[in-house]
């Protein structure tokens, strides 16, 4: 550990927005992270990256074209460039490649989105859980899913387990974006990815067992209004989310887990009428002699998340509520974090989403390369000591706080 103190070298991969974020973010942590490298499938975006942290920081980062789904091409360059850490940003199709590129070259791994294959729209931890053993052997870490949700929310957890409780019996995830950027429809990060997401069968954790309710656009979905710190009241739905997976694994004695984030009637309407035409259909179609997927070509005519925050106002809130029990009572803890699309725009040139994704994806690069967090093998976000990570949330753009809250009952 010793060593990689002295390098404090950070490969990037992908050139979107949470990118942009952490490698802004980075270059602001010049004594940790000395040497960035940003590495994606276009140049040009890499190249207006760091022309961006030139005229803010005054510093030079390096660059790179690479296909992460080429693992030869990913192995030369991790070889060429030796860094302590791969910050996978890229799509979560190319998670297993970026990770087989770090055990040839037995180099740290982390990211902010489990895998999934581009054929089916379906994510779990599994694939990525399944190289522990290999990790382990090869004597270093791949860290998953360190943005915000999942992230700071699996951190959240471990810190309220730790310092707030004695045992965590409910859970409530809540993501609420009440901002507005101004377009008729789009979505805050890459859109496939997004609306993947979004239009499956919603499931939440109860009693040992999964429990399957519609999707968010279907008759019968879940929902209540909640009235969020600062941001009001606001119609939040039960959605499936991937760390909900790991934390009823992890978190003993977890009786029931939910996640919640808010849509706009507009959203949601706008996602019924593309999904009932077929437009977020992501097998191919033949279009004029042409193979189309038309989620593909769906996106591609939406506006590039990256481009909403010049225009994008008001603020996310994104926290979780947790009842359970301390010194024999049962208490309620909520511990959230406010975050300002238009300040986020101010320091990086990007919106709140992606600000709220790069800063943990760079405060846990940092919590590897000072040493902060070891181990060997695959680990999620709550099987690491939250106290550091929790310290740099305040410190580096992202404040929490805890309060006293009621319960979320069983039955919204
Ligand atoms: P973008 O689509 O804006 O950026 C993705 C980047 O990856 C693009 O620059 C893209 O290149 C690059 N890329 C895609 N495929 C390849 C490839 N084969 N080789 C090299 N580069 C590639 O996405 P976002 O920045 O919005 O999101 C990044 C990640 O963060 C996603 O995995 C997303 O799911 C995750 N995320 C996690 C959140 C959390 O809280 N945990 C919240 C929000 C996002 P090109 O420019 O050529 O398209």
């Amino acid at each position: 550990m010793d060593n990689m103190k002295k390098r404090g070298k950070i490969m990037i991969i992908g050139a979107g927005g949470v990118a942009t974020v952490a490698a802004h973010k980075c270059a602001q942590v010049s004594h940790i992270f000395k040497e960035i490298l940003v590495a994606s499938r276009t140049l040009s975006k890499c190249k207006a990256i760091k022309e961006e942290i030139k005229k803010r920081y005054n510093r030079e980062i390096h660059i790179a074209q690479v296909d992460a789904d080429n693992v030869q091409q990913l192995t030369t360059l991790i070889n060429s460039f030796q860094p302590d850490l791969v910050l996978n940003l890229a799509l979560p199709y190319q998670d297993l490649h970026i990770m087989d590129a770090c055990l040839a070259t037995g180099v740290h791994y982390m990211d902010t989105a489990n895998y999934e294959p581009p054929d089916e729209a379906h994510f779990e931890y599994g694939w990525q859980w399944a190289y522990h053993e290999r990790f382990k052997e090869k004597g270093i870490m791949a860290i998953l899913g360190c943005g915000f949700d999942p992230g700071v929310t699996n951190v959240f957890t471990a810190y309220a387990q730790k310092h707030l409780f004695d045992g965590i019996h409910y859970l409530d995830i809540l993501d609420c974006n009440a901002g507005s950027h101004g377009h008729p429809f789009a979505t805050n990060f890459n859109p496939e990815i997004n609306i993947r997401e979004v239009t499956q069968v919603v499931r939440h954790w109860k009693e040992g067992k999964w429990i399957e309710t519609p999707p968010i656009i279907e008759e019968g979905s879940v929902h209540f209004t909640f009235d969020y710190p600062v941001a009001g009241r606001k119609e939040s739905y039960l959605l499936y989310h991937e760390e909900l997976e790991s934390l009823a694994l992890n978190i003993k004695g977890l009786k029931r887990a939910r996640f919640w984030m808010t849509f706009s009637d507009n959203y949601l309407t706008h996602l019924k009428v593309l999904k009932n035409v077929g437009m977020t259909r992501i097998d191919e179609v033949e279009y004029e002699g042409h193979k189309i997927v038309p989620i593909r070509f769906l996106k591609a005519l939406l506006p590039e998340p990256t481009s909403l925050g010049t225009k994008y106002t008001g603020k996310t809130v994104i926290g979780n509520i947790m009842t359970g029990v301390k010194d024999g009572k049962t208490i309620t803890r909520y511990i959230y974090n406010v975050c300002d699309h238009e300040e986020a725009f101010k320091e990086t040139g990007t919106q709140a989403i992606a600000y709220t994704t790069g800063v943990p994806a760079m405060i846990g690069a940092m919590m590897v390369l000072t040493g902060v967090w070891q181990g060997k093998g695959v680990y999620n976000m709550e099987q690491l000591d939250p106290d550091r990570f929790m310290e740099a949330l305040n410190q580096y753009g992202l404040p929490w706080q805890i309060i006293d809250h009621e319960p979320i009952p069983d039955k919204v």
